[in-house]
């Protein structure tokens, strides 16, 4: 397992996590396998998001006295008051949820998720109530460790960052979601699939959202990393062909502030299945061709997919291209964390020009050296 610093938080999450949902209504063996699993690869973090309280004990049991290892995303918000997965912001069933949460994982949650603020509507209901004082109340009391939250709306999301409030957030990430155009609703797409003729290139405000939870060190953990399975199938792929899930856990990591993704598996073999990300060569890796064959009204920004290297000077253009990126948010404000990362890499850049001729989505890689090069040094 590999890990990294999920922003502020000053905790170090596994780059692969375990998104729990899909053990909701399994039987306790089945949980078991799967968290022993998941715990054998040095996973370290899992979202437990689902209010049942059945499977809630049956993930705690399955840890046991491993709990302590691991940090959990349990969310606040979340019910199930008609029977199945619903939203409450109402106090006294928000609590009644949640305390069964804290009991049942030993008294404390690592990451208190504000749960499912997508909308104007969900951020008044948090904001502009007692819901945010409450979540507040339960950090001071020792509760919960950090507070975050989960959104699928990149222009709420960074609203409620803006808000203070959160060190980290939950988010739903996959090339299909970042490419459809600012107002789709990407949940509707779970059902009817993504149309590629939707497909305009990656999201501006999506990818600023990435970039303003690196300027913020707000660290994200990223959920529907395979578009609930879709972009893994021939049938439902929008792309020319399916993605593999180490294309996809790839491309999520690359997004400026991702510490981590959170596949929703639900047996010993799907763990396992997705940790074969750790076996993968480069190559295995890269989705840039996948992406590549859509439309893009956005040509010339970098998706961080590595495909034009190696570059003969030793430079990782990735990862040059996304220090740039947030560093061109407040250039009189770059992160510390951001310039030393562009410090402690190879940057000297002398314009051979191999990486452009490589990069399929036309990216002025030499303006961008000499840019960044004027920025950081
Ligand atoms: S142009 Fe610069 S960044 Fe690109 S391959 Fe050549 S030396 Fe590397
Ligand atoms: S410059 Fe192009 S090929 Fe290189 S990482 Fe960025 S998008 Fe990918």
């Amino acid at each position: 397992m590999e890990y990294r610093e999920l922003g502020k938080t000053g905790l170090k999450a596994g780059v692969i996590g375990l998104g729990c949902e899909h053990l909701d209504g399994k039987p306790y063996e089945q949980v078991k396998e799967t968290v022993s699993a998941a715990l054998e690869y040095g996973v370290n973090i899992f979202d437990v998001f689902m209010p049942g309280s059945e499977v809630r004990q049956n993930i705690a049991k399955a840890l046991g006295p491993r709990r302590g290892e691991i940090m959990i995303q349990g969310h606040i918000g979340s019910t199930d008051v008609n029977r199945q997965y619903d939203i409450s912001r109402e106090l006294p069933v928000v609590q009644r949820y949640f305390e069964d949460l804290l009991r049942t994982f030993g008294g404390y949650i690592d990451f208190g998720m504000m749960f499912f603020i997508d909308s104007d509507d969900d951020y008044k209901n948090v904001f502009e109530t007692g819901f945010a004082a409450y979540v507040e109340r339960l950090k001071t009391q020792g509760d919960i460790r950090h507070i975050g939250f989960s959104s699928h709306n990149p222009e709420t999301a960074a609203k409620v960052i803006d808000t203070g409030l959160p060190e980290m957030l939950m988010f739903s990430i996959n090339p299909a979601f970042d490419m459809l155009p600012p107002g789709e609703n990407i949940l509707e797409h779970f059902d009817t699939g993504f149309s590629p003729r939707l497909f305009r290139g990656l999201d501006p405000k999506r990818a600023e959202l990435y970039k303003l939870c690196e300027h913020k060190q707000i660290g994200i953990t990223a959920m529907k990393a395979f578009g609930a399975g879709k972009l893994l199938s021939p049938e439902h792929t929008p792309f020319e062909k399916p993605l593999t899930a180490a294309q996809c856990i790839h491309y999520a990591l690359s997004r400026p502030a991702v510490a981590s993704v959170l596949p929703g598996c639900r047996t010993r073999a799907e763990a396992e299945g997705a940790m074969r990300y750790f076996d993968a060569g480069a190559a295995e890796k890269d989705y840039a061709e996948v992406i590549g064959s859509v439309r893009s009204d956005f040509r010339g920004s970098c998706v961080y997919c590595g495909h034009c290297l190696p570059c003969p000077a030793g430079i990782d253009v990735a990862s040059v291209n996304k220090c740039l990126d947030i560093a061109r948010l407040d250039p009189s404000n770059i992160p510390p964390s951001v310039r030393t990362r562009y410090l402690s890499g190879k940057n000297e850049c002398t314009g051979c020009g191999s990486c452009e001729s490589r990069c399929p989505f036309g990216v002025p890689v030499i303006k961008n050296m000499r840019e960044a090069a004027k920025l950081f040094l």
